[in-house]
């Protein structure tokens, strides 16, 4: 056989392998989800949600409500507005914004092939024909993505088709024996060719689930032309956000994010110093405890700056390389700045004695981070400043800022922010300003409940005992007249004994029992009893009402 001959053989031998493993794997899938159908309803799996992702229950879902509440209320107060950016975005877009080399996007995000549903089935890839006749009608409908590569696919897969049809016309009668021989060669070669040439489509475009929003904020900054609007644009958001991490505690899969942006403008050292003074007003309105605010400037990336400190910090760090542990060995030659991130305690006094970035900035970064100190002093925030607190990536620049708080051990930062400046155009757009910050949301949480900041009642404010068919018509309508005046009231579908309708108001946290049986209907008045003390009085509708909604009994 010739070189060509074996390369093709053993791509042959390869593809074949590939299919049978396919197939194999085709049959157990195939044979789980009969066993799970059919698996009697005794043994059936409990559910469980999946690892790193949680519910959230009543009551505590009333704490994320109010965490939520205030941040509408109070970045409303600021000018900025919610946006609502997708779940699902381009794996592309974080692999350009957050960077391929970071653990997020190289190991912790949810990325999924985006297959169309109705493409051909993957048994018929054992006839390369009928496959690629299938792959290209599927092209054709616009059931596949039009790019490039796809393209070219196609162009050949319209080349190859004919050819391989016209090869398959054998004739094993009429033929000599080495004439039929070469015409089976040339078909298999033309068969191993096709399959080749499909197993090149792309069937749809890489996603994500967003291990964070920035870069979705950007995009839908671009994508909608928010740079015609009056600058800068100052957007909120807030949701779910994903990363495969090690679940523990203020560490999910799946966790929350509160956050904000200003893209556009200037660079005004006021924006960095408003955006957290927004986010500490936020903070202190939820009566966070044991906050900490650090600050610093990480200059920008131009030879007169970081680049020349980051070069200054190789050198020192080369020099006590030997005593620095594998990560921070490798990081001297990848990213200088992410050893100053070390929390290995062994390497704490070492990293103590290298210089500090604020010594080396450029003027303009220099005075600019002044600035920000000078305007946060004069909106009366407390900041600490950390020169070892570093944003890896290339477009941060200056302000980086972190917030710290109690009862979290060693996941304590519940916010992180800097200046962006370069990340708009990064992604295509105009050069733009850009700073912003995220807050955990499941931390921040973690934190309230800790200090015991917990929404004080749960129950309901009216529990309507009722017995008797005029009762419960009666019972129906107060419920309405009571809900309709913000009264949070409990209507039992079925009638109950007095005695047990109390115990269940009582069980239900319910500050007042309505007490309404026949003759209170015949006689038109309602008794109203105060479970904590257990006094009952009589009351008229609008009485009862004005009782419960204004003066003293109000809730
Ligand atoms: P950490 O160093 O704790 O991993 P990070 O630098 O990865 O944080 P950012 O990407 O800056 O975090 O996100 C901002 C905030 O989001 C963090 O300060 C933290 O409160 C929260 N956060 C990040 N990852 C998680 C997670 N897996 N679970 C819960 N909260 C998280
Ligand atoms: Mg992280």
């Amino acid at each position: 056989m010739s070189e060509q001959d074996q390369e093709k053989a053993a791509k042959r031998a390869q593809w074949e392998e590939i299919n049978r493993a396919k197939a194999l794997a085709r049959q157990k899938h195939g044979e789980e989800a009969a066993l799970a159908a059919t698996r009697p309803v005794e043994v059936k799996k409990q559910f469980q949600a999946v690892k790193g992702t949680r519910d959230l229950l009543p009551p505590d879902t009333s704490l994320w409500n109010r965490v939520e509440r205030t941040a509408h209320d109070v970045f409303g107060t600021f000018g900025f507005g919610e946006i609502r950016v997708p779940a699902l975005e381009s794996t592309e877009l974080f692999a350009r914004s957050i960077g391929v080399e970071t653990d997020v996007v190289s190991k912790e995000m949810y990325t999924f092939e985006d297959r169309p549903s109705d493409l051909p089935h993957d048994e018929l890839k054992e006839h390369p024909p009928e496959y690629a006749e299938k792959i290209l009608g599927s092209y054709e409908q616009g059931d596949l993505p039009k790019t490039l590569g796809n393209g070219q696919v196609m162009q050949e897969l319209r080349k190859l088709l004919p050819e391989c049809k016209a090869a398959s016309q054998i004739n094993f009668v009429s033929d000599d024996e080495q004439t039929t021989r070469e015409a089976v060669k040339k078909y298999n070669e033309l068969l191993v060719r096709l399959a080749y040439v499909t197993s090149r489509i792309s069937f749809g475009e890489f996603l994500s689930l967003r291990p964070e929003a920035t870069a979705s904020v950007c995009r839908a900054y671009i994508e909608h032309n928010l740079n015609q609007l009056p600058q800068p644009v100052k957007l909120y958001y807030m949701g779910p956000m994903f990363r495969r991490e090690r679940p523990q505690k203020g560490r999910y899969r799946q966790f929350y994010q509160i956050g904000a942006e200003v893209l556009g403008g200037n660079d005004a050292p006021a924006i960095d110093a408003e955006v957290i003074e927004m986010v500490m007003t936020f903070f202190d309105k939820l009566e966070l405890p044991g906050l900490q605010l650090d600050i610093n400037s990480i200059g920008h990336n131009a030879p007169e700056c970081r680049p020349k400190y980051v070069e200054l910090l190789r050198t020192e760090l080369r020099k006590v390389q030997d005593q620095l542990g594998p990560d921070s060995q490798r990081r001297i030659e990848t990213n200088p700045l992410r050893v100053l991130d070390s929390k290995l305690e062994s390497e704490q006094a070492i990293i103590a004695k290298l210089p500090h970035i604020a010594d080396h900035l450029c003027d303009a970064c220099r005075t600019h981070y002044a600035d920000v100190k000078s305007q946060l002093q004069l909106r009366g925030v407390i900041y600490r400043e950390n020169w070892r607190l570093v944003r890896g990536l290339d477009y941060y620049m200056r302000t980086t800022f972190e917030i710290t708080a109690k009862g979290l051990g060693s996941q304590n930062a519940v916010c992180g922010g800097g200046r962006y400046d370069g990340l708009v155009e990064l992604l295509g757009g105009p050069p733009t300003k850009g700073i912003g910050f995220a807050i955990g949301e499941d931390r921040l949480i973690l934190s309230l409940q800790d200090a015991g900041k917990v929404p004080a009642r749960q129950g309901r404010d009216v529990y309507i005992a009722w017995m008797g068919e005029h009762a419960y018509a009666a019972a129906v309508r107060t419920a309405k007249v009571l809900r309709e005046a913000g009264l949070s009231v409990e209507l039992p579908p079925a009638e109950q004994k007095f005695g047990k309708a109390l115990e269940r108001a009582v069980k239900l946290d319910s500050r007042y029992a309505l007490i309404l049986g026949d003759n209170e209907v015949s006689e038109g008045m309602f008794t109203l009893k105060t479970l904590a003390d257990g006094t009952q009085e009589k009351y008229t509708e609008p009485q009862l009402l004005e009782r419960l909604t204004q003066g003293d009994g109000k809730l």
